[in-house]
């Protein structure tokens, strides 16, 4: 049966230069291309950590002055880039013609959000003191300590509330093309009236990826990621895979503590978030090689009501 299916792309799905990015997101396309086969619907996101980090670094470097929210809006272009060719390429090798687009996507935070008075993600090159006391004071920049390696600015990570363009999604999706959306977990922006403000802040892209899946009522959202199953006692002797689990388990086990904050607890929060928000969704925790077994429940943690 056909499923609106949204799939938020990991890190290892992108690697760390853009030319690692171009070859690999070749092979990344292959289980996607797989799924859009068997007839489903599909939009994918993806994050942007160290894409978005060496723009940054390069605008720091060159002195030209270049804020974070268009240092995001860049990573979204050219992540895009490589994914909608490998796509297309993936999708015209076998016969099919589906058109393929990235849409520069805006996901809208609450100014009001904790998050913004705690700033914890750094970004950008490392200062002494001295020179991180110079930037606090010229540009109001937070700069923070990194583990013992030098100064670095940080920005907040406020959660995502509404994606503003899921109704661009909603159409293209529904006339059969595929969509390349909420990279980087999208653009943060601020609500200011009828405007929208782009503030400097990154947004988890599982949060952002559950938030659409949402708001386009997606059947599935599959979060793709270096392991093919959550585990409890993840790394220790009694490591224990997950394969179908219920919200309640879930939630249990995240307050006992079996997911690291910043890598596998929001894919969780966001598994669980997205079964919980309506019936008949399930999302689904795997790796991009087991992607589509994992859709025809033979593996992978599958989380659901
Ligand atoms: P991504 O770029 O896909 O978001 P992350 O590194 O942020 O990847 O998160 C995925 C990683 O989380 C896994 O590769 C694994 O090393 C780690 N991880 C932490 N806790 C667990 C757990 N309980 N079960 C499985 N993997 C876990
Ligand atoms: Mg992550």
């Amino acid at each position: 049966m056909k499923k609106r299916i949204v799939v938020a792309l990991g890190g290892n799905a992108l690697g760390n230069s853009a030319e690692e990015q171009r070859q690999l997101v070749r092979q990344t396309a292959v289980p996607i291309v797989d799924m859009i086969e068997e007839g489903h619907e599909l939009v994918i996101a993806h994050g942007n950590g160290p894409q978005v980090g060496m723009i940054n670094l390069a605008f720091d470097k060159s002195q030209v002055a270049m804020p974070f929210p268009e240092c995001g809006a860049m990573s979204q272009g050219y992540i895009g880039f490589h994914l909608q060719n490998a796509i297309r390429e993936e999708i015209k090798s076998r016969g099919m013609n589906h058109p393929v687009a990235t849409i520069i996507t805006q996901v809208v935070v609450d100014k009001e959000d904790p998050a913004f008075q705690n700033p914890t993600k750094p970004i950008g090159a490392f200062y002494s003191q001295e020179e991180a006391e110079k930037i606090a004071a010229e540009t109001g920049f937070v700069m923070k300590e990194d583990a013992g390696r030098g100064y670095r600015r940080v920005v907040p990570s406020p959660r995502p509330i509404e994606v503003v363009e899921d109704r661009t999604v909603n159409s293209l999706i529904g006339a059969g093309q595929v969509v390349i959306t909420v990279g980087g977990g999208g653009i943060p922006v601020i609500r200011d009236g009828i405007r929208l403000e782009g503030v400097a802040a990154v947004i988890d892209k599982d949060f952002a990826s559950e938030v659409l899946a949402e708001m386009i009522d997606a059947d599935f959202l599959i979060i793709l990621t270096a392991v093919e199953k959550v585990a409890l006692n993840f790394g220790k002797p009694d490591e224990k895979w997950l394969d179908k689990v219920s919200v309640a388990e879930m939630e249990q086990y995240m307050e006992e503590g079996h997911f690291a904050p910043g890598s596998m607890l929001p894919k969780v929060e966001a598994s669980v978030a997205f079964a919980k928000s309506g019936p008949g969704r399930t999302a689904l925790i795997t790796s991009l090689e087991n992607a589509k077994d994992g859709i025809a429940g033979k593996t992978g943690t599958h989380i659901s009501l």
